[in-house]
């Protein structure tokens, strides 16, 4: 087993665009290390019958601003520098994208298919009894949300936790997000993430000199796309350019992957491994045991939306994909990330391109203290008034619209169009914001360091509007 050291690669993105700043060493080393880490074993029960003491963290990376926000991950492999490098990463792509949240991230070190759900219930109950108990979660201190291994339903076990310990606080289902909608959820959470990297691709695509650069056609139309991890984000993600008509030409997953150049169908892909455990023999698609081998198809774009460390020094240079758009948080080392610069790919980093989550995830919890709905109050006053509009214009010309073509412009707007939307934008207008970064500093060609330097002047900012760092 190699020595893990997640922690240590996001560091050295770090320190690398830190050297763009000026900012003293200690306000950098501040922003930098992880504030508080709370690691703690308890005992849960089997399938088998036996104990095993399990052991759990949650990790406060940054509380410039609170609450602090992060996943939880249930994983046997987990460890701790996974979860502070995962906390850290929340922190900048919290940043990035002005969600006015610090970063945290928790985990489970579990191995979940030695658990039916009864127990697995238990643990995550037993695990938020814990955070509450070192007040290590709240709608103001600290609000996990789903990540690998996790979803809305222990999301739920949280909540249903969270607020039995806290009768009437009223604000307590912002204790966590990615919750069911029945259970204070909102529209779009469980596709977030997926949706958001597509809407990055589709900008990226759009930018025609830099698909010149990359030899690519503007438009994500046509594009072939790997895609590594079929779980929530590697799911929706394939899902989202399917449907924008690029074509998912290869899958892979733990144990193998398929591949069809003419295009895989992700909602069929989705059916055959809920029903088979697997996505491999998919009908129509050829079969490999070597997951691994997916990651050197020739295509456009490969989205790695499994785990981290996944594009080394090792396989990079068999990478053909001309955009590498990171789904996982910290798919890619810092060696393969120099390969995959030096062969000139547009490499957009997990800080920025993964944060759909965190944003709509940002959207339930505002949805949670305002206790409406998205949409509830205009969406009438709104359609009434596209109305009177369209009566006043059919006035002026004497055209008259047929009842489809009204109904396409007047219609109440519902939650998960606005959440959609405030998705969209988010992202459209960070990507921008760090491509021009990058163009406008001298010695950046990346939009890793470029996006790390954005994350690090407006951390730094907070601080300094504080008076922390005087
Ligand atoms: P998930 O548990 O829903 O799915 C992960 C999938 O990857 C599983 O189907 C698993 O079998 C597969 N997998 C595991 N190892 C693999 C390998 N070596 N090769 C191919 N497939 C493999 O998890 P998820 O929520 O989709 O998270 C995936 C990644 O995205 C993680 O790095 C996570 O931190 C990151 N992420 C998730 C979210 C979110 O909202 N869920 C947000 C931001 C980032």
């Amino acid at each position: 087993m190699p020595e893990r050291r997640f922690y240590t690669d996001v560091s050295r993105y770090f320190d690398r665009a830190a050297a763009f700043t000026d900012y003293p060493a200690g306000l950098l080393d501040q922003i930098k290390r992880c504030n508080s880490l709370y690691r703690f074993d308890f005992p849960a029960r089997q399938r088998d019958g036996s104990i095993e003491v399990v052991r759990a963290w949650r990790a406060e990376h940054s509380q410039h601003r609170l609450p602090v926000k992060g996943g939880i991950r249930y994983s046997a492999e987990v460890d701790e520098d996974e979860v502070m490098a995962l906390a850290a990463l929340m922190t900048y792509k919290c940043a990035i994208v002005e969600v006015p949240f610090g970063g945290a991230k928790g985990a489970i070190q579990v191995d979940t298919r030695r658990y039916d759900v009864e127990q697995l219930e238990r643990i995550t109950r037993r695990y938020t009894y814990e955070l509450t108990r070192k007040e290590f979660i709240g709608p103001a201190v600290d609000v996990p949300a789903p990540d690998y291994g996790t979803g809305q339903r222990e999301m739920a076990w949280i909540a249903d936790t969270y607020q039995s310990l806290h009768p009437g606080q009223i604000d307590a289902l912002g204790c966590v997000t990615g919750k069911p909608e029945s259970q204070g959820g909102v529209n779009g959470r469980v596709e977030a993430t997926g949706r958001g990297l597509f809407y990055v691709l589709q900008e990226a695509c759009a930018q025609a000199d830099d698909m010149q650069r990359l030899g690519l056609a503007t438009g994500l139309e046509g594009k072939r796309i790997v895609v590594q991890g079929f779980g929530k984000v590697g799911y929706w993600a394939a899902q989202c350019c399917h449907d924008a008509g690029a074509r998912v030409v290869a899958i892979a997953e733990h144990d193998g992957a398929i591949a069809d150049p003419r295009g895989l169908d992700p909602a069929r892909v989705r059916a055959h491994f809920g029903a088979r455990g697997t996505i491999l023999q998919f009908p129509g698609a050829t079969t490999s045991a070597d997951r691994a081998a997916a990651l050197a198809i020739d295509c456009d774009v490969l989205i790695p939306a499994a785990l981290e460390n996944q594009l080394t020094a090792a396989n990079a240079p068999r990478v053909r994909a001309r955009i590498v758009l990171e789904g996982a948080n910290g798919p890619t080392t810092p060696e393969a990330d120099a390969v995959l610069r030096e062969r000139g790919a547009l490499v957009v980093p997990d800080v920025y391109a993964n944060a759909g989550g965190v944003i709509v995830s940002y959207f339930e919890w505002l949805k949670n203290l305002s206790h409406v709905r998205f949409g509830r109050l205009e969406a009438r006053y709104q359609a009434h008034a596209e109305d009177r509009l369209l009566r006043a214009v059919e006035r002026a010309t004497g055209a008259r619209l047929a009842a489809d073509e009204r109904a396409a412009v007047v219609r109440p707007v519902d939650e998960l169009t606005i959440v959609n939307s405030g998705l969209e934008e988010t992202m459209v207008t960070a990507y921008h914001q760090i491509r021009d970064l990058m163009h406008e500093t001298e010695g950046i060609d990346d939009l890793r360091t470029a996006a790390f330097l954005l994350a690090i002047r407006r951390v730094a900012q907070a601080y300094l509007e504080r008076g922390v760092f005087p």
